[in-house]
């Protein structure tokens, strides 16, 4: 797109947002009376393709309802007899939440279509608020392709990411635009991989205008991986040498063109680094860069106060919602701040529906939702995308044209408000990633938000959380949970980190503090004894790296790759708890409402 191309993709978001209702039901019409006959749609709707048919007769579902009909098209059997008529290109890896197993989602080639719509609308956006970085420089844009899984009918499975990353279009325009050489995306070996990525980012750091990736846990990641690998990287640009123990081809071969001698520039990179505090340090090293673009909401926003720390007052851009299910939201307004960030739904994607939530989902005074419990309303069906209500919370589905039909993607969302017909939306979390150790139940929000009040008492300690997650404990009775903390000084000198130092009244405060701000059934059973006492198990540092690398060897993408907000998996706690370096607890019960 040339530059001033960009108004008429302002123009294409207007329309859609204004046209919304009709161009939902203009796709609901079209993906319906394409398959129609498939084994599928056959079974609810014998072949008719009126709306209030679909809405009385196909069943609302999840992942697992669909799974045996993906399995078979993935074992062989033609898709178009069995859930969709387009031919596949292929499968997407979707992770949902990193936690759990990646799911598969068909993708054809119409799915690629609209998400190359979505790119160009975007980038109009982007071009519209900072002017056109393709004109101005680099991005250093952290990526890490996954390789593709054969799936027996000869069709591959891929993280989306990788799908853009492999995309003919993407690679023509890799080398002028982005700072990371393609050998480096590609490299299976993550860490050689992050090294390449930060070092060829140095050694471009005049030309490089954004930094990102897909989500803010992994920049943060680069910075801190930076932080331990700063004097090795100078060295490596000292002497136009890349280290001994990147012995992966790809990544050499990049190195052995672009790598030269540059005392001058290790010198300088060296100086920015020895300094104390690493406060800004990313507008130091990289001078020319505009923002950072990097999904900062939701699981994210636990994130954002170390990137603010690090990133000296560039602004945040969290552009986009999406999801390998298709549903795609887009941030109209990316200046705002992490925690106001609302995205505005595409009609033209897929066919939403809102499962509206029972309880009312309350703001807290970080202008953060809360929910209490997340049930749906019995008494009323999904809405359609223009009939939501303001200040309602939901449950996405989505209809499409890759085999979808009435899909639970579980994603929660609150409405803000409307861009034209369109509503705004604020993400909440995910449906299903919750605590439990009795019949109480807490959401991720929950989670996220007693966190966010605790970590505040490390504050006057000159320490970080940076990072957390979660395990509901029930191996003794009455069960507890625990939080697991990696926590840091904020000056970057670690004196602290075996976690000594930690002073054990504050810990105990800041187990008291989550309990005081969990939700009501949780505080009542507490009193009641049905809980124990809430523990914070604090990691040496690095932990959650290790564990990030066991997700990845699991089958995450480290591109799409986010700490799950609790832990399920007996392996990944194993990981964690033989790093606790410390343990406390919440010494009261917590304070009970009036
Ligand atoms: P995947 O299926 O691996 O593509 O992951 C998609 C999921 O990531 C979504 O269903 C959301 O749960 C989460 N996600 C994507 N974009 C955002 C966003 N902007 N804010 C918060 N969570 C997001």
């Amino acid at each position: 797109m040339a530059t001033n191309d960009y108004e008429s993709g302002l123009k294409m978001l207007e329309e859609l947002t204004t046209d919304a209702q009709q161009i939902q039901d203009q796709l609901l019409g079209e993906i319906l009376s394409k398959n129609a006959e498939t084994e599928y749609l056959q079974g609810f709707l014998h072949g008719q393709t009126d709306k209030q048919l679909f809405k009385k007769n196909v069943p609302i579902v999840t992942y697992e309802h669909l799974k045996p009909y993906i399995d078979r098209i993935a074992n062989g059997e033609a898709s178009s007899d069995i859930l969709l008529v387009e031919p596949l290109i292929g499968f997407s890896l979707s992770s949902g939440t990193s936690g759990g197993l990646p799911k598969l989602i068909p993708t054809t080639a119409e799915s690629a279509h609209i998400t190359a719509t979505f790119n160009k609308l975007y980038r109009s956006l982007m071009i519209k608020h900072f002017g056109d970085i393709n004109q101005a420089g680099k991005r250093m844009e952290l990526m890490f392709a996954k390789p593709d899984v054969e799936t027996p009918s000869g069709l591959k499975a891929s993280a989306v990411s990788t799908r853009a990353f492999k995309g003919s279009s993407f690679k023509a325009i890799l080398p002028k635009l982005y700072s990371s050489p393609f050998e480096t995306i590609f490299c299976p070996d993550t860490k050689q991989s992050m090294y390449c990525q930060i070092l060829f980012g140095l050694i471009q750091r005049d030309e490089v205008v954004m930094i990102g990736s897909i989500f803010a846990s992994t920049v943060v990641r680069s910075i801190k991986f930076l932080e331990s690998n700063w004097k090795e990287l100078c060295s490596n640009i000292k002497t136009g040498q890349i280290s001994e123990w990147i012995t992966d081809s790809g990544c050499r071969n990049a190195a052995s063109l672009m790598l030269k001698p540059n005392l001058e520039l290790a010198d300088l990179i060296e100086d920015v680094c020895s300094c104390k505090s690493w406060e800004g340090i990313i507008r130091k090293l990289w001078p020319k860069t505009k923002y950072i673009g990097t999904v900062c909401t939701g699981a994210m926003l636990q994130y954002t106060a170390e990137l603010e720390f690090y990133c000296g007052g560039l602004p945040l851009v969290s552009g986009f919602y999406a999801c390998s299910e298709g549903a795609v939201g887009i941030n109209l307004e990316p200046l705002c701040k992490p925690s106001d960030v609302s995205y505005t739904f595409l009609p033209n994607t897929v066919y939403y529906e809102f499962l509206s939530i029972k309880e009312d989902c309350v703001t807290d005074s970080q202008n953060q939702v809360q929910l209490n419990a997340m049930s749906h309303h019995e008494d009323t069906g999904p809405v359609d995308l223009v009939n939501v209500k303001l200040g309602q919370c939901y449950e996405v589905l989505v209809t499409s044209s890759m085999g979808l039909y009435r899909y639970r993607v579980g994603d929660i969302i609150k409405v803000t408000g409307f861009h034209n017909n369109t509503p705004q939306f604020q993400f909440v979390g995910r449906q299903n990633v919750a605590l439990g150790v009795d019949m109480e139940r807490t959401s991720e929000a929950d989670i996220l938000k007693a966190v966010a009040e605790a970590k505040a008492l490390l504050d006057p300690l000159g320490l970080i959380l940076t990072e957390y997650t979660s395990y509901g404990d029930t191996s003794s009775t009455p069960g507890h949970y625990v939080i697991f903390w990696e926590i840091k000084p904020k000056e970057g000198n670690n004196n602290n980190k075996n976690g000594k130092e930690l002073d054990p009244k504050v810990m105990e405060q800041c187990c008291s503090k989550m309990e005081d701000s969990l939700h009501f059934t949780y505080r009542m059973y507490r009193k009641e004894n049905m809980i124990a006492a809430l523990e914070i198990r604090v990691v040496k540092q690095g932990t959650f790296e290790s564990l990030m690398d066991y997700f990845v060897t699991k089958g995450a993408s480290l591109s799409q790759y986010k700490t799950p907000i609790c832990i399920k998996s007996k392996e990944a706690l194993n990981i964690l708890d033989s790093r606790v370096i410390a343990k406390f607890f919440s010494p009261r019960t917590p304070i009970q409402d009036n």
